[in-house]
């Protein structure tokens, strides 16, 4: 449709170097945009100094580059882009719908860890602020691949931590921002993110703003059946070889193997981008080795 054109984004945090479930995810979001011949952005998400390496994103950057993997436009950076967040949050204060919160976490461990209401407890020198989730905050949407899904975020989640107690930027606030901010039609990311979905569109709703199509890739497992980011396992590919990484990334999004006589990742790409099968991909979660059989789902 040429006047909505579709628009897409990887958002990797700046954690450490691209590994293959993050190298699903750049192909997955690429693939799912470029097969819709839509554009595909890239914003490293470097709110979190306390989790940054360094010279992460720049790894991830170089990485992306190798693989062919070229984003249409700047890349952004959500550490310069403070004001927004800022804005943001000071209308959800206006509105009522956000507060100021000095329950620290072993106060709220007596209730899941999940905030539902204040907590007696001493005032805090740096309080959080937090999104006000009321009970009745239901939220349903319609993943492309993990189907339907239905969340009470009253009960799930409870109140969304906006601002850190140290001061810094939660994700949820900022992907929200930035999302309708870079106008992101399409959300293509790791499955590990699907909990955090239903928390970003009350967020949506309470700022005015769209919601994006959604679809959360399969989560890879290592030999171990444990969550590949989490594990040890989670050693970068070998981007000096991008044409067996993005084969692999191909084969876990249930693809069928494509032919190129070239052996250049553009010309790969290109094929790759016309034969995309949507349907194809699977929920997972999918053994991330090749030789870690019967895993997959
Ligand atoms: N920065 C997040 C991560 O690396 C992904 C955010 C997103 O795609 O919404 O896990």
């Amino acid at each position: 449709h040429p006047s909505s054109p579709r628009r897409g984004r990887f958002a990797p945090s700046p954690t450490g170097p691209l590994h293959a479930g993050s190298l699903l995810a750049a192909l997955g979001s690429w693939l799912f945009a470029r097969s819709a011949g839509g554009e595909w952005h890239v914003r490293i998400e470097d709110i979190d100094p306390p989790r940054e390496v360094a010279g992460a994103a720049d790894a991830q950057l170089r990485g992306l580059h190798r693989l062919g993997l070229h984003p249409d436009g700047p890349v952004a950076r959500q550490s310069t882009r403070g004001a927004l967040y800022a804005r943001a949050l000071e209308r959800l204060l206006d509105q009522g719908d956000a507060f100021v919160c000095h329950c620290s976490r072993s106060a709220l461990a007596a209730h899941d860890g999940i905030h539902r209401r204040c907590v007696a407890g001493a005032r805090r020198r740096d309080p959080s602020i937090r999104l006000r989730v009321p009970e009745g905050t239901h939220i349903a949407f319609d993943d492309a691949i993990q189907g339907h899904v239905a969340e009470d975020v009253h009960a799930t989640t409870g109140d969304v931590v906006l601002r850190r107690a140290d001061g810094f930027w939660a994700y949820q606030l900022a992907v929200v921002v930035d999302d309708a901010a870079q106008g992101m039609t399409d959300v293509v990311r790791g499955a590990d993110l699907l909990g955090s979905t239903a928390r970003q569109i009350v967020l949506q709703q309470r700022l005015g703003l769209p919601t994006p199509h959604y679809a959360h890739l399969p989560l890879l497992l290592d030999a171990r059946g444990h969550k590949l980011s989490k594990s040890l396992d989670a050693l970068p590919f070998d981007d000096r070889d991008p044409g067996a990484a993005l084969a692999f990334a191909w084969q876990r999004l249930g693809q069928h193997a494509l032919a190129t006589s070239t052996g250049d990742p553009q010309d790969w790409l290109a094929m790759a981008a016309t034969a995309f099968d949507p349907s194809r991909v699977p929920r997972g979660p999918l053994a991330a080795s090749h030789n870690a059989g019967g895993m997959d789902a």
